[in-house]
């Protein structure tokens, strides 16, 4: 196997769900995401590699050495944005495939057996985008969320999880295989590995992440009728909340801290109503904990003086809170031996975005690492990595998935979240 194989895989599969301007549509559980799952499924069947799909939707391809020996994990999550790039998450299964099949090769020639079996993943629902929260599949796997609870979770048509999943003939009855470590690969999303001219991110910690739910009750009334003194309009202060949850950054150092509303629906949403309600979803992230509750509490006090200035009510609940993960010691220095055996550079970084990684490193240790992203675009169909920026990476990966594979991680984590959670 070679890169350029690999890159054929890629931009294959990239043309799946392909939207005109280079980026792909392909949500969980949609047609998009059926066919993805299909290639994947029938790229392991091409080599023999038996597949299991779990309860909630997780693919894993399985190429067992050691019949009754636990699993080292590799893969990412081939679900995209609305409009998403074509790099984010597939990059990673493609990757994982394709370094599964080298890892193949080279234990079938002569070597004695790994110590653990490999399993390549594509985690369901990393995204987000149809089904929250985020990064479902993993979280299920992991322990950290509720499978009932998450097959209930319905899109804005009222499909639930559990019925897109049917519909797609994805959601399984095959038992889960059990983790002894897991790898990943990704883009970075951001902008550091581009500037410095580096080719791998070991990625050492996971930003504090929060939501918040943010519900603002107005009057329904006529948009003619109406006096403007009478008005009690939920959309003119839903505005004014968009505008504070960016504006809050700009109260702290450059860069150490983002938050944006992504997610806002109107009712009743007709050109003659007043609105009488908006539902908004802040997302607030910094690499310290202390900063997002300082953004938070501030959000909280300027927030209800516009629910008073506009005679209204606004709700704000939090949600989806994340603490700062870290990766294992060891898991770093085995992602910088590889890239100095491939005589390429590397760094040690902070992932702002939540991965798949981020939940299985909760429960065994974990190793990330990321390429470079032009622009340190993502999450758009602008978003773009370099051929060889690519293959480099699948190189590195299947250097670090040999390592684990022989145990390099045993004895190396979970790591404990810095507030002590474990
Ligand atoms: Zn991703």
């Amino acid at each position: 196997m070679d890169a350029q194989t690999f890159l054929t895989d890629f931009h294959h599969v990239a043309a799946i769900g392909a939207t005109p301007a280079g980026g792909v549509d392909r949500q969980a559980a949609t047609a998009e995401d059926k066919q993805t799952r299909d290639w994947f499924a029938a790229f392991a069947a091409d080599r023999g590699w038996p597949v299991r799909v779990d309860t909630i939707g997780n693919m894993f391809a399985l190429i067992e050495w050691t019949p009754g020996a636990d699993f080292v994990l590799v893969g990412s999550h081939l679900d995209s944005q609305p409009l998403g790039g074509r790099f984010d998450g597939a990059y990673g299964v493609i990757a994982a495939l394709h370094a599964a099949d080298r890892l193949a090769d080279r234990a079938g020639r002569g070597e004695p057996a790994p110590r653990y079996n490999l399993a390549v993943v594509n985690w369901f629902n990393e995204e987000g985008g149809r089904f929250a929260p985020s990064i479902m599949g993993s979280s299920v796997f992991a322990g950290l969320m509720d499978e009932e609870a998450m097959l209930r979770v319905t899109d804005l048509d009222g499909t639930t999880v559990r019925d897109a999943l049917d519909a797609i003939g994805y959601r399984g009855t095959d038992p889960r295989p059990t983790a002894a470590a897991y790898a990943e690969i990704h883009i970075e999303q951001g902008r550091v590995l581009e500037r410095e001219g580096i080719e791998l991110g070991a990625v050492d910690r996971s930003w504090y992440t929060q939501k918040l739910d943010i519900e603002v009750v107005g009057e329904q009334s006529h948009t003619g009728a109406t006096a403007m003194a009478d008005r009690r309009d939920a959309l003119v202060a839903a505005s004014k909340v968009v505008v504070l949850v960016h504006d809050v950054t700009t109260e702290f150092e450059p860069e150490s801290i983002v938050s944006s509303v992504g997610h806002l629906t109107l009712e009743p949403n007709s050109p003659i109503v007043v609105p009488r309600r908006v539902h908004l979803v802040a997302d607030i992230r910094a690499s310290s904990p202390a900063f997002v509750q300082q953004a938070r509490a501030l959000l909280l006090e300027r927030i209800s003086r516009v629910a008073h200035d506009h005679s209204l009510t606004i709700n704000v609940t939090d949600f989806d809170v994340r603490p700062v993960q870290t990766f294992p010691q060891r898991s770093l220095e085995v992602t910088e031996k590889v890239a100095a055996s491939l005589g390429i550079g590397v760094r040690r970084i902070n992932t702002m975005a939540g991965h798949d990684s981020v939940a299985m490193n909760r429960i065994v240790p974990a190793l990330m690492m990321f390429i470079p992203s032009i622009d340190g675009v993502s999450h758009c169909e602008r978003e773009l990595s370099s051929d060889e920026q690519m293959a480099i990476g699948v190189d590195a990966l299947t250097a670090a998935a040999w390592e684990l594979l022989h145990g390099e991680l045993d004895g190396h984590g979970p790591a404990k979240a810095a507030d002590g959670t474990p």
